[in-house]
């Protein structure tokens, strides 16, 4: 049995959807102890993020092998190696008119692969339905689909074909909820957390507009002080310096 709380799981598998690289920030802080604690963390981006710039020298092949660089350097600051990272290849934006089952079938068919413990998505509650950007919308809603399907054999019969046995996700924790029921301290990995964004040179400040490898100085300051800010502005209210907030959902089907 799954311990009910994070803090005490120790070598479990945990995977986390995302549309882009970087959406799993919202959980880095709450990855990084994990990993620290013995446990796997994987992390699925729906699409390549290969469109989020605003400099016009810039192409989407380019943006591509960047994104994905800057994603492999993030991870490794919370410990999560190159491998445990899962390119699904959609393009940046364009998540919704991705044919839905296809989208599905992909998956669940990483969920029946990797056997998660516990899935990490965006919360595909009605706030984000009404105000997200589409890709979040998309990759909220087929991830609940995805652990539907890989938990009942007559879905995708050639997944069943490939020997890719049902797996059912006991629970899912998303991020971004506007209803969170689960705070986690991440006071000793907030250090990681900061490392983690602020790898994502290519996506935030002057570097958006200009690409260059490395992060502008000014830049960096700005975004731990807003990062420190957010999650101080999480946890206190709960008694903890710094948190990472999360609506737990148990999978009761
Ligand atoms: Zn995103």
């Amino acid at each position: 049995m799954l311990p009910e709380r994070i803090e005490d799981w120790t070598e479990r598998t945990i995977v986390c959807f995302g549309a882009h690289p970087d959406d799993d920030l919202h959980a880095a802080g709450t990855f990084a102890r994990l990993i620290q604690a013995g446990n796997q963390v994987h992390l699925v981006m729906y699409t390549d993020d290969d469109k989020g710039s605003k400099d016009r020298s810039m192409t989407a092949e380019r943006l591509t092998a960047i994104r994905r660089q800057e994603q492999e350097t993030a991870a490794a600051q919370l410990g999560i190696p190159v491998e445990n990272l899962h390119w699904v290849g959609h393009g940046d934006g364009e998540l919704e008119y991705v044919d839905p089952r296809q989208l599905c079938r992909q998956g669940a068919e990483i969920l029946r692969r990797l056997r998660p413990d516990a899935v990490f998505s965006f919360d595909p509650g009605a706030q984000w339905e009404q105000f997200h950007k589409s890709d979040h919308r998309a990759s909220a809603f087929s991830t609940i689909d995805a652990m539907r399907a890989s938990q009942w054999h007559l879905y995708f019969p050639d997944l069943l074909e490939q020997g890719l046995e049902p797996h059912e996700v006991p629970v899912a924790y998303f991020y971004e909820s506007h209803e969170p029921n689960v705070f986690i301290d991440i006071e000793t990995t907030i250090e990681q957390k900061i490392s983690a964004f602020c790898s994502h040179v290519s996506q935030f400040g002057r570097r958006l507009q200009a690409y260059e490898p490395e992060m502008h100085e000014e830049d960096r300051a700005g975004f731990e002080a807003l990062i420190r800010a957010y999650t101080a502005h999480i946890g206190q209210p709960h008694g903890m310096k710094h948190a990472e907030a999360f609506r737990r959902v148990v999978n009761d089907e």
